[in-house]
């Protein structure tokens, strides 16, 4: 009887402890594990990498990040059984190259690899062969090929392991940009992510300390050499760089969102200057801002412009909205905030007219005020006689549908003549006058020829 219940009580503690050692098992692939490839998760993959990069201090080591191209359509497509297929046959080609490398499925198609090289070539040879691997996918139910898209990255001590983590997906964003299996993480993309975090952390200030100025780009009546208005075009005098040109800064800005400040801040100079001339018993000449397409993602975008107009109370038609149309636009959206902005009494000009994109649609559904036609179409080469058509084309449009037309980047005489020869009458551009300070430009504006 006493043998019996020890033998009961016995089975009944290895069931009990096998219950645990599964449960434990469970537990730990769970935490550590992707269940669809069996890879390592991100998280155990920083640990593993981190003791590595400490033990092994003598060896070097890459870190790589990869994904499969198109990954979301092929999954939205064939469906996640297939989706799955794929991403352990990735797995599968990565160990068949290089048993040792370390890899971990961060999120969808989305993998990180550790390998050690002793050459920059043992890097590039393993990534060749990757993609030729890849490549090779067969499945009777899609026709589609794979392809990689590598972002690399030496932990050679200059950056750390964290920061370059991030890097990569810049270098592999880069790959994907240029259609090529794999990017390395650069010097020059080091200076040019330094460069963003300066800039980032030193923009509110500067604007604050009133770093940032506002020139004008004068406008002219090619027929009577009058100006007829101005561009207003931002400048950064920084204490610590110098005196910077926008595209040096603007498409920082546009990424980190203070391009939306920048612009309401030169908007609201213009509205100063405007009302101050006004005020003093002049007659100042409308002037035309930027506008970035950030602002289309701001809630409280036409509520602000409606406050500016109001503070400084100026009669409809002297401030004009410079806006370019993107691919990335909301069309629906960018014409509903335009229509506003010309209830408002704000003037709308498309500028980069021309450019590639088309803005047909916005001249549709917006009551446009101005077409500016963009630089590169009085530089670029080619055949002189479509450019003529092209020109008059444009200009018999906005005779008819009562828009001004403008041509920017008017830089030497034979840009004047060609306006002039197919009647387009307005211009702006270093032939005439660089981007001045406020002061010259007002000197400017108001002299008569
Ligand atoms: P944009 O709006 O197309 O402005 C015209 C640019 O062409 C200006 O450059 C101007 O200086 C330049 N330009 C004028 N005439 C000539 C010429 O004859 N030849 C050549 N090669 N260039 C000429 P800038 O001032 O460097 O501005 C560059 C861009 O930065 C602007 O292009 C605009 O997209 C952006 N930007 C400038 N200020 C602001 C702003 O306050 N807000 C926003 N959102 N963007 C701005
Ligand atoms: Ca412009
Ligand atoms: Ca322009």
């Amino acid at each position: 009887m006493c043998i019996k219940l020890i033998l009961v009580l016995s089975l009944f503690f290895s069931l009990v402890f096998v219950f645990f050692i599964f449960f434990i098992y469970k537990f730990y692939r769970k935490a550590f594990f992707d269940s669809v490839t069996n890879l390592y998760n991100q998280v155990y993959f920083r640990e593993k990498t981190l003791k590595l990069l400490k033990k092994n201090t003598e060896k070097k080591y890459s870190l790589i990040a990869t994904n499969i191209a198109h990954f979301r359509t092929i999954y939205g497509s064939y469906g996640p059984r297939l989706g799955n297929i794929i991403l352990r046959y990735f797995a599968k080609c990565v160990s068949l190259i290089r048993k040792d490398a370390l890899v971990a499925r961060a999120k969808e198609d989305k993998f990180q690899i550790l390998l050690s090289y002793k050459t920059k070539d043992e890097i590039i040879d393993f990534l060749e062969k990757l993609s030729v691997e890849v490549h090779k996918f067969h499945s009777d139910e899609m026709s589609t090929k794979l392809f990689i898209r590598c972002g690399v990255g030496l932990l050679d001590g200059k950056v750390g392991f964290y920061n370059m983590l991030s890097y990569v997906e810049l270098a592999r964003k880069e790959a994907i940009k240029h259609g090529i299996v794999y990017y390395f993480f650069n010097d020059e993309m080091a200076q040019k992510l330094h460069k963003e975090k300066e800039f980032s952390d030193l923009m509110e200030g500067a604007l604050s300390k009133g770093e940032f100025k506002v020139y004008y780009q004068p406008k002219y009546d090619i027929l009577t050499n009058q100006v007829i208005g101005a561009e207003a075009l931002v400048r950064w005098a920084s204490s610590k760089f110098g005196f910077l040109r926008p595209d040096e800064f603007i498409p920082i800005f546009e990424q980190n969102g203070f391009i939306v400040e920048i612009d309401f801040f030169v908007l609201e100079e213009v509205c100063k200057m405007l009302r101050k001339e006004l005020d003093e018993g002049r007659k100042p000449k409308p002037v035309s801002v930027n506008q970035s397409r950030m602002h289309l993602s701001q809630p409280n975008y036409i509520e602000r412009m409606q406050k500016i107009l109001e503070k400084y109370n100026l009669p409809k038609g002297l401030v004009e909205l410079e806006l370019t149309e993107t691919v990335h636009m909301d069309l629906r959206k960018a014409c509903k905030t335009m229509i506003e902005l010309k209830k408002l009494g704000y003037m709308l000009s498309i500028d980069d007219f021309g450019n590639g994109y088309s803005s047909f649609p916005i001249l549709f559904n917006v009551p446009i005020d101005t077409l500016k036609i963009d630089k590169d179409f009085l530089y670029s080469v080619g055949n002189l006689k479509i450019k003529e058509v092209l020109l008059k084309m444009v200009v018999e449009m906005t005779k008819e549908l009562k828009l001004n037309l403008i041509c920017e980047g008017v830089e030497r005489p034979e840009h004047v003549q060609f306006l002039l020869a197919n009647n387009c009458r307005n211009a702006q551009g270093n032939f005439y006058s660089s981007p001045v300070s406020q002061e010259d430009y007002l000197k400017e504006s108001y002299l008569k020829k």
